[in-house]
């Protein structure tokens, strides 16, 4: 069985219903590849907008809906926070987890991400589990083991088996939102490393592995990435509030 690649849309603190409007219109007419599937992360209070609009265009085999982040606590006193059970009370599957935006501007620390990934795989919410070095680390040689210890943490709390229900997503920080795409020898040697780490201790659950990349992926970019033997498709942030360009990445993918 052969590994399906996935385009996931994060739409960050952007985007309205108006984006919603015209992202469906275009993937209506998107004739997608078999293996491509879709997945669509917009800000909380348009989550149930969304996917009623993936539904009502019968877009629901190819499209699913991501949050973009979760509250490691499952109910209670937590003000301004988003539990699992009201994604899946909205029938969401998915949400993006250790944004490196979540990271360094909230101080999510590894243990924490760990945390909500663990919430979410309970709840059966798939977690996009977001991963990657900052320039400093790579130009210190580190990348490996920045990336080893990020996974470790999640390992640690989860065990190696959660991740059969994980999509990972590798997005080194210096190339987010900066135009600075990793070139896609750079990235493709970087996700097998993250394949064979995880093989170490899960060789049939390593194979299965989606691997996203992120950071920068535009729709000149996105074929010769996605082309990688161990790139599953892409986590893509500006390029994917235009949805002629969105569409454009989801028909070449
Ligand atoms: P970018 O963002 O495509 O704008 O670099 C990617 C991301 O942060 O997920």
């Amino acid at each position: 069985m052969s590994r399906s690649l996935i385009v996931a849309a994060n739409w960050k603190m952007n985007g309205d219903s108006a984006l919603i409007d015209a992202m469906i219109a275009k993937l209506s007419q998107v004739s997608f590849n078999d293996n491509v599937k879709v997945v669509i992360a917009p800000s909380f209070p348009y989550l149930d907008k969304l996917n009623s609009a993936v539904k009502a265009a019968n877009l629901s085999d190819k499209i699913s809906v991501s949050a973009q982040n979760i509250s490691e606590q499952t109910s209670g006193a937590f003000t301004g926070e988003v539990s699992t059970a009201m994604l899946c009370d909205l029938a969401i599957s998915h949400t993006i987890i250790g944004h490196s935006e979540r990271r360094s501007i909230y101080g999510e620390s590894d243990t924490l991400i760990a945390d909500k990934v663990a919430v979410a795989l309970a709840a059966g919410v798939t977690p996009i589990l977001c991963i990657g070095e900052s320039e400093a680390e790579r130009e210190a040689g580190q990348t490996e083991q920045v990336l080893a210890k990020q996974l470790s943490a999640v390992i640690e709390k989860t065990g190696i088996e959660a991740f059969a229900n994980i999509v990972l997503a590798y997005e080194p920080v210096w190339a987010i939102g900066t135009g600075k795409t990793a070139s896609p020898e750079m990235a493709q040697e970087t996700h097998a490393f993250i394949r064979k780490f995880i093989a170490a201790s899960a060789q049939d659950i390593a194979l299965m592995l989606p691997i996203l990349y992120g950071g920068s992926v535009n729709q000149k970019t996105s074929e010769a990435l996605f082309a990688q033997p161990d790139i599953d498709g892409g986590l893509i942030g500006g390029a994917s509030l235009k949805a002629d360009e969105f569409g454009t990445i989801c028909q070449n993918a």
